[in-house]
């Protein structure tokens, strides 16, 4: 049995913010703003996990007004999302993702990303794509006043449940 998920997230970018992408620090004069550390595209692989479980979704789970969830790492949030749907009785089978922003350039951290994400999901390093695009400077996330990552997951489930 296979199951399709998909997530979207976004945040705004913010002078005097750390800015976490894939669970990866990267150098830059702005930081996504948010509750937790802010990752885009960890929150948004935790969506399309939960979605593929048909478990709710990352506010649900990890509400953005519960304090123990100030500033958190989000490979904390991935971690307990994936330990959820194994729960549930599924496995991953891969993770195709997308980001979307103007700067800085990203594809230097992108193996970091797809190691730092396998090893947390369990999986094979092939099994994690991170693409990258821009708007072409067109609206928010051209004028770079936000980011947007997208992400689609296969899961299985064991016939015996
Ligand atoms: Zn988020």
């Amino acid at each position: 049995m296979i199951r399709i998920g998909s997530g979207i997230d976004f945040h705004q970018l913010v002078a005097g913010r750390d800015l976490w992408i894939g669970g990866i620090q990267i150098p830059h004069t702005k930081g996504a703003l948010g509750h937790s550390d802010a990752d885009v595209l960890l929150h948004a692989i935790c969506d399309a996990l939960l979605g593929a479980a048909c478990l709710g979704d990352i506010g649900v789970h990890f509400p953005d007004t519960a304090s123990e969830f100030k500033d958190i790492d989000s490979k904390i949030l991935l971690a307990r999302t994936v330990a959820l749907i194994q729960a549930a009785g599924y496995t991953i089978g891969n993770i195709d993702s997308t980001l979307c922003l103007e700067a800085p350039k990203i594809k230097p951290y992108v193996p970091a990303m797809q190691q730092c994400i396998a090893t947390i999901c369990g999986i094979a390093i092939t099994d994690i794509s991170i693409k990258a695009t821009t708007t072409e400077r067109m609206g928010f996330v051209g004028r770079e006043e936000g980011l947007v990552a997208t992400a689609s997951v296969l899961l299985f489930k064991a016939n015996h449940h």
